[in-house]
């Protein structure tokens, strides 16, 4: 001994605490404080909130008092069923991923609602590894709204065509990635009739409003698990999960049709409009989109060969 006390000798655990919460009030993140709870009977993994952080009471409103414990938190902060059973799992698997790669903290985005009903994106994360002696876990609160929000913008535009609002090229074969496998296939190709004429008589936004008149024709007429696509000018292509050859070539008579009865409509003048589709079809994930797509232009130019306003395939 040099004579000189160890200053947290002398300091009991509730002032060291009370200490070390005060210090953590003045951080600018959310955060809090957790201890375990030897016997609960709500679940054995229920934790309590021993201390929420100034920024955390003001940003997400809660306070000890109406968010005890974590089994609140989950209930309160996720309102959402589905969405806390996500949240709930996904907490389970990096928790376990953390713990098997030795890591000290786990990290999550997640949607989280405040006191009052607000929602923001904010990146939680979690210690996993700690003490047994105060059993404690801080958790911090970054908020990503802003990012995620934006970044999401971003990827929702880079797959949206921005005049009709279908999916882009780059859309569908994201969709197609993600949605289309496993599945028996239909794919429409359908392309405006004599649209340079559209342009040149009504000129150019008639023919944008013309596109985008049939864009809506198409989406409800599909449906809702099929993807609609502007595949380029005047072109568009409907691609059809579990579906046969007759229902997609039915669908495209039904559109043809009723693009046909319905004409476009311009200051007041009723104007023709008819257009030319071509079917493919594969049982489940045989072809790549392009395959898919090529096939079913074939068959649309044999459409236009033929007189166009008409739908033409080759069936299986
Ligand atoms: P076909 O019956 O053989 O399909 O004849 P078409 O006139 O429809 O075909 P063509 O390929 O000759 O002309 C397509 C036109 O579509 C030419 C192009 O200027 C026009 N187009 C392509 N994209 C747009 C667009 O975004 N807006 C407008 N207004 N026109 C477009
Ligand atoms: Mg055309
Ligand atoms: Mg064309």
């Amino acid at each position: 001994m040099n004579g000189k006390a160890d200053p947290l000798s002398k300091t009991s655990l509730d002032q060291f605490k009370q200490y070390f919460f005060d210090a953590l009030d003045v951080v600018p993140l959310p955060l809090l404080i957790s201890e375990g709870i030897v016997s609960d009977e709500i679940s054995n993994n229920n934790r309590a909130h021993i201390f929420f952080n100034q920024a955390f009471q003001q940003e997400l409103g809660y306070t000890l008092d109406n968010m005890p414990d974590i089994y609140q938190w989950f209930e309160k902060a996720y309102p959402d069923p589905d969405y806390r059973q996500e949240i709930i799992s996904q907490w389970h698997q990096v928790v376990h991923e953390a713990q098997a790669h030795g890591e000290k903290t786990v990290e999550l985005p997640a949607l989280v609602t405040y006191a009052d009903g607000q929602q923001r994106w904010y990146a939680v994360t979690a210690q996993v590894d700690v003490a047994p002696n105060p059993d404690w876990h801080i958790v911090v609160f970054r908020d990503i709204h802003q990012l995620k929000t934006s970044l999401e913008e971003t990827t929702h535009a880079s797959l949206t065509d921005s005049l009709t609002q279908l999916a882009n090229r780059r859309g569908l074969t994201d969709w197609f990635a993600q949605s289309a496998h496993r599945t028996a296939l239909g794919t429409i190709v359908l392309d405006i009739d004599r649209f340079k004429q559209v342009n040149d008589s009504l000129g150019h936004i008639a023919g944008d409003r013309l596109l985008t008149q049939i864009a809506s024709q198409l989406k409800q007429f599909s449906p809702p698990n099929a993807c609609c696509a502007r595949w380029g000018g005047e072109e568009f292509v409907i691609i059809i999960p579990d579906c046969t050859y007759q229902h997609a070539f039915q669908l495209a008579k039904t559109l043809c049709h009723h693009v046909y009865q319905e004409g476009f409509l311009w200051h007041a003048t009723r104007h023709q409009v008819s257009l030319s589709a071509g079917i493919g079809f594969t049982e489940a994930g045989h072809h790549s989109l392009d395959d898919l797509v090529a096939r079913a232009d074939q068959a649309m130019y044999i459409a236009k060969q033929r007189g166009r306003n008409q739908v033409c395939g080759d069936p299986p």
